[in-house]
C-alpha cells in the first residue's frame, strides 16, 4: 500500500513547504475498532485533511500543521451517535543526515515508527499519533447531556420522563 505521506526529501526546497493531503481512513492504516471501544463505530465521515508546513534548515525539519476530520462518536453519559468536528495541530522536528544518493524505486525499510528514512520523511506515525490522542475518553453529545433516567431508561436531553425524582415533586403539566 502505498502511503501518501510518506516523503521524499528531494521533493522538500529549503525555507517553507505547504503540503496539504486528503486521505481516506483506509491510507491511514487505522481500524476504527483500534481507536473506538464500541466496535460498531465508523470512526470517520469523510475524509481526513492533513495541512502541513515543513520548514527546512540546513538539516533541520520543523514540521507543523493540522489534522482535521469528522468523526462519528458515541456519548458516554447518554448514549446517543453524533457528529464532531475535529482540528488537532501538530508539531514534529526531525534531524535530516546528509543527502543519501537517489534509489529510484527502493522503498525504505519500515523499522520504527516512521521519521526519517534515508531519504524519505514518514507522517504518517505522527498523524496517527494525533488522530489516537483527539479520541475523548468519555465523550459527551453536548457538555451539559443530561443522559439517561435511571430508573426507566428515556432520554433526558428529549425532556423530563414520567418519574418523579424524590425530594422535587411538582405536578407535571402546570
Ligand atoms: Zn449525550
Ligand atoms: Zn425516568
Amino acid at each position: 500500500m502505498k502511503n501518501p505521506l510518506n516523503i521524499p526529501l528531494a521533493s522538500l526546497k529549503q525555507g517553507q513547504n505547504k503540503l496539504t493531503f486528503r486521505l481516506q481512513a483506509r491510507d491511514l492504516e487505522l481500524r476504527p475498532r483500534e481507536i473506538a471501544e464500541n466496535p460498531s463505530f465508523e470512526f470517520f465521515v469523510g475524509p481526513v485533511n492533513v495541512a502541513l508546513v515543513i520548514t527546512r534548515t540546513g538539516l533541520r525539519l520543523l514540521v507543523t500543521g493540522s489534522v482535521s476530520y469528522r468523526a462519528r462518536l458515541e456519548c458516554a453519559i447518554c448514549a446517543c451517535e453524533y457528529e464532531w468536528d475535529f482540528d488537532e495541530p501538530v508539531t514534529a522536528e526531525f534531524l535530516s543526515c546528509d543527502e543519501e544518493p537517489e534509489e529510484p524505486g527502493r522503498m525504505p525499510e519500515r523499522d520504527d515508527g516512521g521519521g526519517l528514512h534515508g531519504n524519505w520523511l514518514d507522517l504518517l506515525p505522527m498523524v496517527r499519533d494525533a488522530i489516537h490522542l483527539a479520541v475523548p475518553i468519555a465523550p459527551r453529545c453536548r457538555p451539559d447531556c443530561r443522559g439517561l433516567c435511571g430508573e426507566c431508561g428515556a432520554d433526558l436531553n428529549k425532556g423530563p420522563c414520567e418519574c418523579v425524582p424524590t425530594g422535587t415533586v411538582r405536578a407535571r403539566g402546570e
